[in-house]
């Protein structure tokens, strides 16, 4: 591949994934500024993150709750027949109490008659009349939610710098919140390198390609919770690179694309290092993606991905993704790994942790690779789900095995 003649601006360590990966969350971590803040109604919530705690404002569940369907009654008369004395369902409360030898028939999420300890589920009981027998033995306190046993009125329920989902919705819904204060999106700038790199809606001759990178980037930019700012593209030549890239710095975060491989035309680091910038690394033991830059200059973050749209895409994925969430105000950034198990054995160089095309089937368990063209075949790409991850010390995987994959 060359790597080893990549023009190297800097002496900075090589390093594996698992390392570099490291480095640019403590980086980031220590470098971050706090992001100004809005507020987003609960519809908006979800992929925001979450600038003020939200407390529960009561006790959850305010009163001791029924969590089947069948009779509330005092575990000191079970086993036994006894005589039913009302009905209670959710939206209301039994007025009086449940008496020894008295059972009171009551629905999924009613409160608890007061003198009851025990639901009894309709299923283990014989109703006759108004007389309810149940061989089930006396067990205080089954199929009761407990007065605050959830949570209580005051108590944290979403913590400050959640990277809010779906369920985070919900609880700001349970503590009454229309409404959160959650951090502005950081703001991404997107620079594309290249001569032969031509806009969408420019038909290109052979020797040119389409701006894929860019949109694909944009759209991984605002999964992870950030707002795109698209750059115009700028060719290989280092005094146009480096002006572009002084606009890009100018955004909370710079996402470049090509020109940092070894090839006699890739004038992004010499640009950056012009510009003064840091660099924390400039290459990672990773196929693709291998040339993956990373530092900082101006007060900025910038990543230097490789123009190959797999490795553009991968190495997104794996390092800007959390760069975007941390920026983004929040605490933690996880990668997401599944395991899968292998429909074929394969074999790979050890050396590099490969991240390759791989389609997880329908059982969420069984991965198979997609045969593809190498790092630039977007259309294999299309038509895998996930990327398989083959450990940089293991050369041969069975079929049958167990392998990390990271679905998409
Ligand atoms: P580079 O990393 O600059 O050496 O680019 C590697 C290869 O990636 C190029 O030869 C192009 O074929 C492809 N490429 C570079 N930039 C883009 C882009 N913005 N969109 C799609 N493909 C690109
Ligand atoms: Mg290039």
């Amino acid at each position: 591949m060359g790597h080893s003649l990549k023009f190297r601006m800097t002496r900075v360590p090589t390093f594996r994934f698992p390392e570099a990966r490291a480095v640019v969350l403590e980086r980031i971590r220590a470098f971050r500024a706090t992001p100004r803040t809005e507020m987003a109604g609960l519809l908006d919530a979800a992929g925001r993150v979450l600038m003020e705690e939200v407390r529960a404002d009561r006790d959850q569940p305010p009163l001791p709750r029924s969590m089947r369907d069948g009779f509330a009654v005092r575990a000191a008369d079970l086993p036994g027949s006894l005589r039913l004395v009302g009905e209670v369902r959710a939206g209301s409360a039994f007025p009086g109490e449940v008496r020894a030898g008295e059972a009171v028939e009551i629905m999924t999420g009613a409160a608890v008659p007061r003198g009851a300890d025990q639901i009894v589920m309709v299923e283990h009981t014989v109703r006759e009349g108004d007389n309810v027998t149940t061989d089930k033995p006396g067990k205080p306190g089954e199929f009761i939610n407990p007065a605050a046993s959830e949570c209580r009125a005051g108590d944290v329920i979403v913590p400050a710098g959640t990277h809010m989902d779906f369920v985070h919705v919900a609880a700001l819904a349970l503590a009454g919140a229309t409404q959160a204060r959650v951090y502005r999106r950081p703001r991404v700038a997107i620079l594309s390198t290249g001569d032969e790199v031509v806009p969408v809606e420019q038909c290109p001759t052979e020797v040119q390609v389409r701006n894929s990178n860019a949109w694909a980037l944009a759209a991984q930019v605002r999964q992870a919770g950030g707002e795109p700012v698209i750059l115009p593209s700028v060719a290989d030549n280092e005094e146009a690179t480096r002006r572009a890239i002084e606009m890009g710095l100018a955004h909370d975060l710079l996402l470049l694309s090509g020109g940092v491989s070894a090839g006699k035309y890739d004038f992004v680091e010499p640009a950056l290092a012009a510009l003064g910038a840091e660099f924390y690394f400039d290459r990672v033991l990773i196929q693709p993606g291998q040339p993956l830059v990373f530092g900082r200059a101006r007060d900025r973050f910038f990543f230097g991905l490789p123009g190959n749209p797999s490795s553009t895409m991968a190495t997104f994925e794996l390092f800007g993704r959390a760069a975007v969430q941390l920026l983004a105000g929040a605490n933690e950034a996880p990668l997401p790994l599944l395991s899968g198990r292998l429909v074929r054995e394969f074999r790979h160089k050890p050396g590099l942790t490969r991240f390759l095309p791989a389609r997880l089937a329908g059982d969420g368990v069984t991965v198979e690779l997609v045969p593809w063209a190498g790092s630039s075949d977007i259309a294999a790409m299309a038509r895998a789900n996930a990327w398989l991850v083959a450990g940089d010390d293991r050369e041969h995987y069975a079929a049958g095995d167990w392998i990390q994959v990271i679905p998409r």
